[in-house]
């Protein structure tokens, strides 16, 4: 595969892992429908369409549900891959209808509070991110392209090589104003909970 190439994966497994976990989760907790609707904010239909692998949410529905659930994004996403020493080629898949492709490089691990995404924004992308949970603290570094990320009010432009870090648990959001795809590594740190 060049480097060029987006391999944007299967949405039918995507849809299928994601009903998967989220049945898995649902009953783990011994949570109703109901219940698991008043943690995450989206509505019991909306969840039971995603059990049932019906629905792809928005990114901003995965990430609504995995904070009412209490897990990691990469919770989400299929084959997060071994421990090291492995080399790691995660797939780039589409979680959601949007033009937002995310690799789970490193899933969440809680001995180590941290997971470790590569997420690949296409031209003329944004994403306004709700705040995570809080104290969860981000880390952005760009390896293709360029990004403009909003903290707060402000828009930070950055170049391929730029590194930045912010409190996740504030307004933020990402965009691809230019016309090429943007990737960027995200280092996502976890309070202990
Ligand atoms: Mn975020």
């Amino acid at each position: 595969m060049t480097r060029d190439r987006l391999d944007e994966g299967d949405d039918g497994d995507v849809a299928d892992a994601l009903a998967r976990r989220l049945r898995a989760l649902r009953a783990q907790r011994g949570w109703s429908l109901q219940r698991a609707a008043q943690a995450t904010g989206v509505s019991k239909a909306m969840l039971g369409q995603i059990e049932r692998g019906e629905s792809s949410p928005t990114v901003a529905t995965l990430w609504r549900i995995a904070g009412g659930f209490g897990v990691a994004i990469s919770d989400f996403l299929l084959d997060a891959p071994a421990e090291p020493p492995r080399v790691v080629r995660a797939p780039r898949q589409r979680p959601a209808r949007d033009a937002m492709l995310m690799a789970p490089l490193f899933a969440f691990d809680p001995r180590l509070g941290f997971e470790l995404i590569e997420v690949t924004l296409l031209p003329g992308y944004t994403r306004e991110s709700e705040p995570h949970a809080a104290g969860v603290v981000e880390h952005v570094v760009v390896t293709r392209g360029s990004l403009q990320l909003r903290v707060d009010g402000d828009w930070l432009e950055l170049a391929e090589g730029d590194a930045v870090r912010f409190d996740g648990d504030r307004e933020h959001g990402y965009r691809n104003a230019a016309s090429q795809p943007c990737s960027f590594l995200n280092l996502i740190c976890y309070p202990e909970r």
